[in-house]
């Protein structure tokens, strides 16, 4: 069994696909097992969001993810990482295949509509930033 850490974006938010969304995991056999609604504040963003801090995009991505109320999922079941990221799609929209959650709903690399931990020490370090106290 895995965990990980999912954000409904935004534009997931706002499109008001989030049910539509959770159906797309729980249709491959994933359990949400935490699941809240936010605003992500600039401090857990570039938090959570470290490793990109030196990028090009990182002011733009800051800007994006705390500009509205988001979806957190904490999410397990088999293999469930790389489950989660192939549900997705790949990160830009245009590369995705239809009948995954970015090829249906994404609509550039920033608005994206999703965010998957990409490995069991992401999730970790994510879950921990969100569910801080297992709250
Ligand atoms: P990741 O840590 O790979 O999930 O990337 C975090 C987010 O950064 C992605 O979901 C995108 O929204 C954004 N991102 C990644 N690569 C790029 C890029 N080349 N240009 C703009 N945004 C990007």
């Amino acid at each position: 069994m895995e965990k990980s850490l999912v954000i409904i974006k935004p534009d997931g938010v706002s499109k008001k696909v989030v049910g539509k969304i959770i159906t797309y995991f729980e249709n491959q056999d994933l359990n949400i097992e935490k699941l809240k609604m936010m605003k992500i504040s600039r401090e857990l963003a570039c938090k959570h969001y470290n490793e990109h801090r030196d990028k090009d995009f990182f002011k733009q991505l800051l800007e994006y993810i705390t500009s509205g109320n988001v979806a957190v999922m904490v999410i397990s079941g088999y293999n469930a990482i790389k489950k989660i990221r192939d549900i997705m799609g790949p990160t830009d929209p245009k590369k995705a295949k239809a009948g995954t959650i970015r090829g249906d709903y994404g609509t550039d690399i920033t608005v994206n509509v999703v965010h998957g931990s990409d490995s069991k020490e992401s999730a970790a370090r994510e879950i921990k930033l969100f569910f801080l106290n297992n709250s």
